[in-house]
């Protein structure tokens, strides 16, 4: 794929000046307001009173949800620390104090350069386009509502079922429509992964993602109530599962990875392999994945590269954000006809007028054809076994869905 132009030097420096307050900023920022919290925990307020609180009132998901968010802004404050100490201690353990802190630096601008600008972007807007969407758009769309489940048990897994399947929707168009990949791929740009890749959202996509989770879950039933909830779970899982391989070097989760997605589900996700382009497009349960067959576990023999496959600097913080759409509007520019120039907004990432043979899928089938076992799920052992009379052998790993068959 073509890239965009590089960087002048002194919009380097400013981009980077930009980052270094926004850095020092949201730090300060999560850093007190964590510590007030556990300070006030002490007097049985805070954290302890978000947990404790909803239990008296028998609100029990509120107390759920308060201690997975408690558990997240640790775990990326831990994350952290453990990326200092590493670099820091291992990585330039013996280099010249100048050089250690230029490696450090440059470090740091590689793995939080693109969230901490991306965050400082959202922080200024699109809250409000939320609250917009929340207060003005919540009514319009429960006039169209099926039904609307009440708070019971059951009616947790039918919402989040449903919040899966919009989220399932949300992701998989972002991928297969160039103009959605335009808003999508800054999530994906980052070489290497970390808890705050989940704060790398181009503004565009807060509303889009919204409006989808909103309209699908709304008219399918869920409450409103749960929606906001199940918002919350998902963000926070969503944060955990960008855990970088410094702090949690194997990404099963045991016994977890046939129940939920899991980090290393994610790292499947966000790499530019050709066999793991355009899979695993959950963010808690690999159900819909596994319906519709776009699970794919982490197979130890295929490394995983992050990234895009285009050519980009990630401190290019300009590039990274506003690339992709500066490269469609040139190849909307360059089509003749209306009708190519509607199609490359609409069709895959990479599909030209000659053909579709750089489109992800292309890439992945094309790989496969050398090496069909290694995107075998328990679907497709589920689906032979279906064709040849419920005959299956035994299940490949990362599979949640697990079909125990009839043997013959
Ligand atoms: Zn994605
Ligand atoms: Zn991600």
């Amino acid at each position: 794929m073509s890239s965009t132009k590089k960087l002048s030097k002194n919009w380097r420096i400013t981009e980077n000046v930009i980052f270094v307050f926004a850095f020092g900023f949201i730090m300060y920022s999560l850093i007190s307001t964590y510590g007030l919290y556990v300070y006030d925990s002490i007097k049985g307020k805070g954290y302890i009173g978000a947990i404790i609180d909803p239990i008296l009132s028998h609100q029990y998901y509120l107390s759920i949800v308060s201690v997975i968010i408690i558990l997240n802004s640790t775990c990326v404050l831990w994350e952290m620390v453990l990326f200092i100490i590493h670099l820091s201690k291992q990585e330039s353990g013996n280099m010249h104090w100048f050089d250690r802190y230029k490696f450090i630096f440059k470090k740091v601008l590689v793995n939080y350069k693109p969230s901490f600008l991306a965050l400082l972007i959202y922080q200024l807007l699109p809250k409000l386009i939320l609250l917009h969407m929340f207060w003005i758009w919540l009514p319009h769309v429960q006039r169209f509502a099926l039904f609307t489940v009440n708070l019971k048990w059951y009616s947790w897994i039918y919402a989040y079922l449903c919040w899966e399947l919009s989220t399932w929707v949300f992701h998989f168009t972002s991928h297969r429509v160039r103009l959605l990949w335009c808003f999508h791929s800054p999530h994906h740009a980052p070489s290497e992964l970390n808890m705050t890749v989940n704060w790398v959202h181009f503004i565009a996509e807060v509303y889009y993602s919204t409006f989808i989770h909103l309209i699908v879950c709304i008219v399918l039933g869920v409450n409103p109530l749960m929606f906001i909830a199940i918002m919350g779970i998902d963000s926070a899982w969503g944060t955990f599962v960008h855990i970088s391989e410094r702090a949690l070097k194997n990404g099963h989760m045991g016994i977890l990875q046939y129940l939920i997605i899991t980090p290393a589900h994610h790292r499947v996700h966000h790499a530019k392999n050709p066999l793991y382009v355009d899979t695993n497009f959950a963010s808690v349960l690999p159900f819909w994945d596994w319906i519709f067959g776009t699970l794919q576990p982490l197979k130890e023999e295929v490394k995983v590269d992050y990234g895009i496959t285009r050519d980009l600097d990630v401190t290019n913080f300009s590039d990274l954000y506003f690339g992709e759409l500066l490269l469609l509007w040139r190849d909307i520019k360059n089509a003749e006809g209306i009708k190519n120039k509607v199609l490359y907004v609409v069709k895959p990432p990479g599909w030209t007028p000659a053909g579709v043979t750089e489109t992800a899928s292309a890439l992945r089938q094309d790989f496969l054809k050398t090496n069909p076992a290694l995107s075998v799920t328990s679907r497709n052992r589920f689906l032979t076994a279906i064709r040849s009379g419920l005959k299956m052998d035994k299940l490949e790993d990362g599979d949640a869905f697990v079909y125990i068959s009839k043997q013959e």
